[in-house]
């Protein structure tokens, strides 16, 4: 994670100050594909809240979360993971993995997903 607390990458790609390849946009929250992607499809979902990641979700934001999980969902239909399958990732913290201190949620398809992960 950047070291500088003024700093929030995905804040300013909400803000369009940083470019993406943006697959959906609203109000509340914005999908874009995954820079490095690991799979056929990578896409990043965010709210355009900074939250900082899971340990920082409380009670307030459980329809957000909601909101998430389900906007999400249809973007894995859209792209037509549906009928293969896809997996969804959140990582948290040191040991899950996470790099970027703004919650989001992978959605990676295209291609069979071994488990468990690494
Ligand atoms: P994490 O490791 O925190 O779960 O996921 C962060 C993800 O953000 C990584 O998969 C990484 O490739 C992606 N990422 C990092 N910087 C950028 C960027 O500038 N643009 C996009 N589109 N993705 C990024
Ligand atoms: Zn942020």
């Amino acid at each position: 994670m950047n070291s500088d607390l003024s700093f929030c990458l995905f804040c300013d790609i909400a803000a369009g100050k940083i470019p993406c390849d943006q697959v959906h946009s609203d109000e509340n929250f914005l999908a874009f594909r995954d820079i490095s992607p690991q799979a056929p499809t990578h896409i990043l979902v965010i709210p355009r809240q900074h939250i900082g990641g899971l340990t920082e979700l409380n009670q307030d934001q459980a329809a957000m979360a909601g909101q998430l999980l389900v906007l999400a969902s249809s973007i894995a239909a859209k792209e037509k993971l549906d009928a293969p399958g896809y997996r969804f990732v959140i990582n948290c913290g040191q040991d899950g993995g996470q790099t970027v201190g703004h919650l989001h949620l992978h959605i990676l398809g295209g291609r069979a997903l071994g488990w468990p992960p690494g």
